[in-house]
This record gives C-alpha cells, structure tokens and sequence, in this order.
C-alpha cells in the first residue's frame, strides 16, 4: 500500500519568505503603506463587523458593479479575488494545464514562481536586463507551444523599473493569441511616468490580455486581502470558475468601496510616498548607490553578495527590509522619520 504524502514536487517548492515583524522594528519589507484605514474606511469595517455571521456575497457583485462603473468596463470583465497573488494562482489554473508554461521576468514577484507550480505549471524565468528591467525581446524569443501565461510586471517587483506604452504595445502585438498576457498593476498608483500606460486599455482591444489590480498596497488594505483582475469575459469568468468560493470576504468587499470612495484622499497620501522615494532614491545615488530608477514605494540595491550584511546591518539597527540572498534588498519607502533612520544607516553600511 503507498503511504500517505504530500506531492514530492513541494520539497522543490521556494518559500515565500514574509517580511519580518519584530518588537518596536521599522518594517520596510512589505511595500505597505504606513498609513492606517482613513477615519471613513474605518467606519465601514466597523459597520461591516455587525453582519460577519452570514456568508460573504462569493460574486462579490458591490464592488464589481463599481469597479465596472469606475474603469468604464463591462462587468462580466471583472473578478476578485483575495489579494491579487491569489488571482496570480486562479490565472494558471484558468489558462495552464499539466506541464504548459507561465513566463515571467527574473527577479520579479516572488510568488509567481510558487503559483505556478502549485498549479502544475512549469515557470519559465527570464533574465532582467542589465538596467534591471523586464528583457520583453528575450521573453518574446522564449515562447514555445507550451507557453500560455506571461507576468508582466509594470512597475517590476523588486526592482521598481517600468515599461513605457510602445513598449508594452510592441510586445502584445507580438505574442501570439493563444498566450495571456498579465500586466501586474499592483503599484500602479505610485507611477508619475506619463509613459507608462493603464493596462486596462489593452483589454478593450486583446483578449489575450489581463490586468491585476490590489487594493494591498496604495489603498491600504493589506491585512484584508482583497484585489481585482480586468480581462476578457471568458478570462473573467474562468477566474471565477476556479476561484475558492467565499474566500474574499465580506468586511473587505465593503472595505475597498469605502477606499474607492475615499481615492481622492488615499491618492493624495501616495503623493507624499512619492516625493519621499524621490528624495530617498536621490540620496542614496548622492552616497554612491546603485539604485535604478523606481516608479514604485520601494528602492531597489542591487548588492549581490553583500545583500545579506546590508540586511543584517539593518537589522542591528531596528529596520526591517527584504534581502534576496546573492542578489539584492528590497526597501519599501516610509515615513519622513523613518525614511531619514533608515537614509543613516545606508550611509553608515558604507563606511
Ligand atoms: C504586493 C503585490 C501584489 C498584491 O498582493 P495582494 O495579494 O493583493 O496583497 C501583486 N503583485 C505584485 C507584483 C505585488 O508586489
């Protein structure tokens, strides 16, 4: 008789490595926001908490009747799902069988690589350029028959690099139908690159495009889970075939209406995240860093084997950030006060 066991394959399965918490720490491993629910936002947690003995609405139709009102796209364009990493996941299992490829650059999202073969896909990384950003000419050069998903990033997580329009145009015009191509939006609202296009554009025109969006990062929202995905209708509904019925649930449905509501003001807080990673990226530039240009809430150093030292000379410190061991640190953009703890401790890691 055989014995019960996991799936051999999930030895091989890399670790989505969290960003760590600890006591009275500065966490800048996680790209959040520091700000907490705006007094509105909070309202509608508040009021939501009354109705948590009843199942959640699993069609999420509130918030989707908006969205589709906010992005002026049908509604049957629309799924949720809970965060957008677990619409990453519904994705493969929409479009990828047993064997068939999902395309990504590499480093990019480290849970792409997890979700893809959870589903039984076969990951297929390809390099960064030498600027650090997604190689779309090497991607295009490595589809094959079995290629039927390609992340595309924009701006890149961990590196913070965007693609510009014609760029993102020129690769969608060449790949072929039966490829989807995601656009991971999920830093979207920290873009000032007038370059840099809204993905939900291409969807009105290809079929064989998607987009992710999150409520997790400018809106806010990261403890409730919660994000979306525009694509075609057959997409659409596919992500709602495999989706895990009830998992987005009720107090973050009303959550991201409130912060829906509310953009205007969320948005205005991101401005100030922006002007910080300006005047963060550019000291750290000023000390001799190699930082390349960052469209997001994050700076990338591209350390190599120094990354654990940087991070564990951070940690000495009380400041939290997120190495990739060999290749580089992540450091997602806080406070004024916190950005300026952080800004003397990379001066002091070079002396
Ligand atoms: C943070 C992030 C997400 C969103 O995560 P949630 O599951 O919505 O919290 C998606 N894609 C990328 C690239 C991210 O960095």
């Amino acid at each position: 008789m055989p014995s019960l066991a996991p799936r051999p394959d999930l030895e091989s399965l890399p670790k989505y490595v969290p960003g760590r918490t600890i006591l009275g720490a500065i966490k800048l491993a996680s790209n959040e926001v520091p700000g907490g629910p705006l007094p509105s936002v909070r309202a509608a947690i508040t009021d939501a908490m009354g109705d948590v003995n009843r199942y959640p609405d699993s069609g999420s139709q509130a918030l989707r009747e908006r969205l589709a009102a906010d992005l002026d796209v049908p509604i049957d364009r629309l799924a949720v799902g809970c965060g957008s990493v677990s619409l990453c996941q519904q994705l493969i299992q929409a479009v990828c069988g047993p064997g068939d490829e999902a395309m990504f650059a590499w480093r990019s999202f480290e849970a792409y690589p997890i979700v893809t073969q959870v589903a039984h896909a076969v990951g297929v990384k390809i390099p960064l350029t030498d600027g650090y950003g997604l190689d779309l000419d090497a991607m295009l050069a490595a589809i094959t028959d079995r290629t039927k998903l390609i992340f595309v990033c924009n701006p890149n997580n961990p590196t913070g690099t965007v693609l510009h329009r014609d760029e993102i145009e020129r690769f969608i015009e060449a790949v072929p139908e039966h490829v989807l191509v995601v656009l991971d939006e999920a830093y979207k609202e920290f873009v000032t690159d007038s370059e840099v296009p809204d993905g939900v554009e291409f969807t009105r025109t290809h079929n064989n495009v998607a987009v992710l969006r999150t409520f997790s990062k400018a809106y806010g929202l990261a403890g409730l889970r919660i994000g979306y995905a525009v694509a075609s209708a057959p997409i659409a509904e596919a992500l709602r075939q495999v989706y895990v019925a009830f998992s987005v649930n009720a107090i973050a449905q009303v959550a991201a209406i409130a912060s829906l509501d509310a953009a205007d003001e969320l948005l205005e807080r991101c401005q100030e995240i922006i002007t910080e990673r300006e005047r963060v990226r550019n000291s750290l530039v000023d000390m001799g860093y190699d930082i390349p240009p960052t469209q997001a809430n994050f700076v990338w150093f591209p350390l190599g084997e120094r990354t654990v030292a940087f991070s564990e000379h951070m940690l000495d410190r009380k400041l939290i950030v997120r190495p990739f061991p060999g290749d580089g640190a992540r450091v997602t953009i806080g406070t004024p006060e916190e950005n300026d703890l952080f800004l003397a401790a990379a001066r002091e890691f070079l002396s």
